[in-house]
């Protein structure tokens, strides 16, 4: 089989591009791409005989791949920094250069990801780009070149592409109609918050941002990164199930789906069950309807970015099974809706809100069975209140 991509000009960014030879099917490894430069990540800057002693090791013809990739505009005396900064990586500790890679362009909604090779031996050091959506034949495979752009605002990411690569960004997040545009920036703005404070982190504040430009992007106090500070107060159990959630949607909705978005819905469904399990005879059906279509959804995206048959996808399927086999869900999924509904209806009730697990009274035998009451919103609410979800139940639901 070929190659998935082509290297030719790219006439709606100018210079080189990457785009895709055949259809791309989601979770396709499209590249895998040894390095050829690697330096050790410093706080302060690389100095000019650091790179360039890198550089003199290569071979004649790696040397030559290399000069010919673009070397932004920053304000470095050698045209070999001004190369390496604009086209090298940060991966774990190192940066490092892939000269193909350095050929893909940039979208803040990327059809690519740029990933570590996770069968990378040290010998190679190799990068590896995945398709992270259907790229169609002809169609310019696009990478993110910075990971917080997810929570960045158009003027915020623009101010870092055009400091240090010297281009305004042209995808179709960057260039949306007025109002759309508001809409997009404060669901980034809603991104940056969620995203750091579901992984416990205070959200950095991105001000500083505004004052970037190519004259003090290269100062250390800028190139530093953004502080993060833990949490003052932890999330509670609600907060993080509405919070991933919330997150999850907002990322979809600015077409920034990926496995992290599956993550999130994975999170919330898992949070969302330890509150059910706090009241194990009380399954409360809008409870159990979510957890469903989160881990419903999780699954979905995964399937779509790694393939249904990836291990990704088998490792979440196999854990919702796992989840599924739990009292609750295992009596929701079993659960003769019609029948609950119809019982409900006979008590001049509504919709069955919930369920209470309970035991009849031994008959004459002295056998006991399972009752099972319907529920309405109100009166869940009142055996919540009273704490009659942990107790009077059966020890096995068989
Ligand atoms: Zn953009």
């Amino acid at each position: 089989m070929g190659s998935w991509y082509e290297v030719k000009p790219s006439l709606e960014r100018g210079g080189l591009g990457v785009f895709a030879s055949r259809t791309i099917p989601p979770g396709t490894v499209i590249m895998r791409d040894p390095a050829v430069m690697k330096l050790k990540l410093k706080q302060v800057q690389f100095t000019d005989e650091e790179v360039r002693d890198s550089f003199n090791l290569l071979s004649t013809a790696d040397k030559i791949r290399v000069l010919k990739l673009h070397e932004g505009h920053r304000p470095f005396e050698t045209r070999l920094m001004r190369i390496y900064k604009a086209n090298s990586f940060g991966a774990q500790g190192f940066t490092m250069l892939h000269v193909d890679m350095s050929r893909v362009n940039h979208s803040c909604v990327p059809n690519a990801d740029r990933q570590d090779d996770t069968e990378n031996d040290e010998k190679t050091d190799a990068a590896i780009m995945v398709a992270i959506r259907t790229i169609a034949k002809g169609e310019e495979i696009l990478i993110c070149y910075n990971s917080n752009f997810e929570g960045m605002i158009v003027t915020q990411r623009n101010n870092i592409l055009d400091s240090y690569y010297g281009f305004c960004c042209s995808c179709s997040a960057c260039t949306l109609p007025a109002k759309e545009r508001v809409l997009s920036d404060t669901r980034r703005r809603l991104i940056n918050v969620l995203s750091s404070k579901c992984s416990g982190y205070e959200p950095p504040r991105l001000s500083q941002l505004d004052y970037l430009n190519r004259q003090n992007a290269e100062n250390p106090s800028t190139t530093m990164g953004l502080p993060q500070f833990p949490l003052r107060v932890a999330l509670s159990i609600w907060e993080k199930t509405a919070f991933s959630v919330l997150l999850a949607e907002l990322m979809q909705a600015e077409r920034l789906t990926n496995v992290i978005t599956a993550n999130l819905y994975r999170e919330a469904a898992y949070h969302l069950m330890q509150q059910m399990s706090k009241n194990p005879y009380i399954l409360v059906m809008p409870s159990a309807r979510y957890v469903t279509a989160w881990m419903e959804k999780a699954i979905k995206i995964v399937s779509n970015i790694t393939g249904a048959r990836s291990n990704q996808s088998k490792a979440i399927k196999e854990q919702w099974n796992n989840w599924q086999q739990g009292e609750q869900l295992d009596l929701y999924r079993n659960l003769k809706l019609d029948y609950l509904q119809a019982l409900a209806r006979g008590k001049g009730a509504g919709e069955v809100f919930a369920v209470h697990i309970g035991e009849t009274v031994p008959n004459a035998e002295g056998l006991i069975g399972l009752k099972i009451e319907a529920l309405s919103e109100q009166t869940c609410k009142t055996r919540l209140r009273e704490g009659k979800g942990k107790v009077s139940c059966p020890r096995r639901l068989a």
